[in-house]
């Protein structure tokens, strides 16, 4: 039987655009890998009441190659966003139960510091100038252009990850630097640590005086299939003590909660 030349032709485009849209993915998973310590790709909650909206922003986003959750009310948003710990949230101002912008003030209050932009009613001019003096990164007007909108967040996610990229944290006397893999040590030595503990050390240091539990740990840092000993993480929290610790046997940096987790605290 003879193929007609147009549906080859439309076969062949077909499988070339897959192509493409797979490579495109593989070098987005290959920058996000650096960039991210090892987390696979940028993670976005969406927080909008308008079901239609909802889907049409996480539809793109996915498209985009982005892991997208959504909700639907402010109600227990800050505690779903301790759990999924999203890079970016595009937050809807006029939700149910509590207002995007009591959901951002709850998050500022708690050091919570990940990126939001805002989605505004078209009208409401106060409700962005209220936005932007609380320090959202941007907001966006409704009815607005889903290119916009990408564009946007993949601004807005660089803007925040490249410095993180390259960033130093400083606390006392020591140094991390998340670009180079090293830390300056309590006794000025240089050390260079490996790809875990660097993604432990953010992760305790990104929920700054918090604790962090132990099966979050274990979630963020593991796939399901592996399964490190309960002793990996602390041993761990031993090398971190013995590093950035006066005396290792008094931590006040680095805590152990028994039973729920550990905690970093940077001191004064
Ligand atoms: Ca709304």
């Amino acid at each position: 039987m003879i193929y007609p030349v147009s549906i080859l032709l439309g076969e062949i485009l077909y499988i070339i655009t897959l192509l493409f849209r797979q490579i495109q993915y593989q070098d987005c998973f290959l920058r996000q890998k650096i960039d991210n310590f090892g987390r696979m790709v940028f993670k976005v909650l969406i927080i909008e009441d308008e079901p239609a909206l909802q889907e049409t922003l996480k539809l793109n986003l996915e498209l985009e190659g982005y892991h997208v959750e959504t909700l639907s009310t402010g109600l227990n948003a800050i505690s779903y966003i301790r759990s999924f710990s999203p890079d970016l949230i595009l937050l809807d101002i006029m939700l149910p139960v509590l207002s995007g912008t009591e959901i951002y003030k709850e998050l500022k209050e708690q050091r919570i510091s990940i990126p939001v932009i805002f989605l505004t009613a078209k009208d409401d001019v106060k409700d962005k100038i209220e936005g932007l003096k609380l320090g959202a990164d941007d907001y966006i007007t409704k009815p607005f252009d889903l290119e916009e909108l990408l564009l946007r967040v993949n601004i807005v996610l660089k803007r925040h990850k490249s410095p993180m990229a390259t960033d130093v944290f400083n606390f006392g006397k020591c140094e991390i630097n998340f670009s180079t893999f090293e830390v300056k040590t309590i006794s000025g030595t240089i050390e260079t640590i490996s790809k875990r503990e660097m993604a432990l050390l953010k992760l305790l240091i990104d929920h700054l005086n918090h604790v962090v539990s132990r099966d979050e740990i274990l979630d963020k840092l593991w796939t399901k299939e592996e399964s490190p000993s309960s002793r990996t993480i602390d041993n761990f929290i031993l090398n971190f003590r013995k590093w950035f610790e006066v005396n290792p046997k008094e931590p006040v940096h680095f805590y152990s909660i028994r039973g729920i987790g550990y905690k970093f605290v940077p001191g004064s």
